[in-house]
């Protein structure tokens, strides 16, 4: 039996998680959970899973988690209380299920106790590809991709990295925008942006997805995992999302991972991983499908792509920077705050402020993710 634990739980990715695990319940134990407030959900999750650790990020779930504390479950809270619990030996296998930024100090944690990781969370990797990259490689621990894209990739190369990689093509849907006219991108609403046409996820990579910054922030997670050079990891909008990524060998050779469009195929083979066992999931119906179309990215009505292009190129703390000031502008979009087509200039406009630095530390890449940050909290207001 594996061990293993969920951080984030309670979203998107870990409820499919969950569900991948309730199919299969030979091969997996529970052995911790987490939420950043949806003790109801962890509760329910509690119940049926029986986890012996639990963390709820903010004290109002922690504190209501904290009734269930006992012999048998250990309650942990805020980030330093999630850091501890993942360092606990009983765990084999951490799935990184959390959304943002706040998943790079677990993840940390996780690769100093020695877990193999199942990696969901891409803004981590963009923050601070190098140094985890590096300390995974020390302590010899795996990073298996969860992200469907990532994991089509790592399939398709299979360790083959040195062995004449011409190009990757990192395939997109083109998101819930792909048809809207450039001139229409003022006036859109949440709810328009919310509704992807093939994939359910949670709301700040769904807005991601709208304004290609989720395919940037692939690219980068793309060149950290696989030590690809940047001008060989290309975009290629595939509205069908049937092929998740393809790889060219220099022998004009090109493998594709394709399947339907669901999550719960990456998840399950990132934890069952190296074996393969069957699901019950649909096949793909080629019979059915009458064509699988491709087009070049709009670099111009999507500037988003463009900007991680250029902070891939830039390296240091420049994919950091483009992070932090995406995450505050998407959270800014949500509340109503910033119109959708003026996110990327707000992120150029952090860009162009900052001073690169092109060996940062942890310490640096947390100081310029703060900056960032504050920098989009000024420039925001100001954009009308
Ligand atoms: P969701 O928003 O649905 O879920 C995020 C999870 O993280 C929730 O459990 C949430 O708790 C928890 N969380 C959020 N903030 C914090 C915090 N500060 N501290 C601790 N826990 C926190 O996101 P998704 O599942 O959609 O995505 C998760 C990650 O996986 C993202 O990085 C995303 O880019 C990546 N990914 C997602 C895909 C998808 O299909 N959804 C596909 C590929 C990658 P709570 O429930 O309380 O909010
Ligand atoms: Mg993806």
């Amino acid at each position: 039996m594996k061990r293993i634990a969920i951080l984030g739980s309670t979203g998107s990715i870990g409820r499919s998680a969950l569900e991948v695990v309730r199919h299969f319940p030979k091969e997996f134990e529970v052995v911790a959970l987490s939420t950043n407030s949806n003790a109801v959900l962890l509760e329910q999750q509690i119940r049926d899973f029986r986890p012996v650790l639990v963390c709820a990020n903010d004290a109002l779930g922690a504190a209501r988690l904290s009734g269930l504390s006992g012999k048998k479950l250990k309650v942990f809270s805020g980030g330093s209380g999630l850091s501890e619990m993942v360092s606990d030996k009983r765990i084999d296998l951490v799935l990184l299920a959390i959304s943002g930024s706040a998943a790079l100090a677990p993840l940390l944690a996780a690769i100093e106790a020695g877990c193999d990781i199942a990696l969901a969370n891409k803004e981590a990797l963009v923050m601070a590809g190098p140094i985890i990259m590096e300390r995974a490689r020390k302590k010899k621990v795996k990073i298996i991709p969860v992200d469907s894209e990532q994991s089509a990739i790592w399939q398709c190369l299979k360790n083959q990295e040195d062995a004449g990689l011409k190009n990757i093509y990192l395939t997109a849907s083109g998101g819930p925008l792909r048809k809207v006219r450039k001139a229409d991108l003022k006036k859109i609403s949440l709810k328009e942006v919310l509704r992807h046409p093939r994939w359910k996820m949670g709301r700040k990579i769904t807005i991601d997805s709208a304004t290609l910054m989720n395919k940037g922030l692939e690219v980068l997670e793309a060149m950290y995992l696989f030590g690809a050079d940047i001008d060989k990891i290309r975009v290629l909008i595939h509205p069908e999302a049937i092929i998740h990524s393809m790889v060219e060998f220099i022998d004009g050779v090109i493998l594709a991972q394709l399947s339907v469009t669901d999550m719960r195929i990456p998840i399950q083979y990132a934890l069952t991983y190296p074996k393969r066992l069957s699901n019950g999931m649909a096949s793909v119906d080629f019979y059915k499908l009458s064509s699988l179309n491709f087009e070049k990215p709009d670099f111009t009505k999507f500037p988003c792509l463009k900007l991680a292009y250029q902070a891939a190129r830039d390296q240091g703390t420049a994919p950091c920077v483009l992070n932090a000031a995406n995450e505050a502008c998407v959270e800014s979009f949500l509340k109503g705050r910033l119109q959708f087509s003026a996110i990327p200039s707000v992120i150029e406009k952090v860009l162009a402020k900052h001073k690169l630095i092109l060996k940062p530390d942890l310490n640096d890449i947390c100081r310029l993710d703060l900056w960032a940050r504050q920098e989009a909290g000024r420039i925001i207001p100001r954009m009308g």
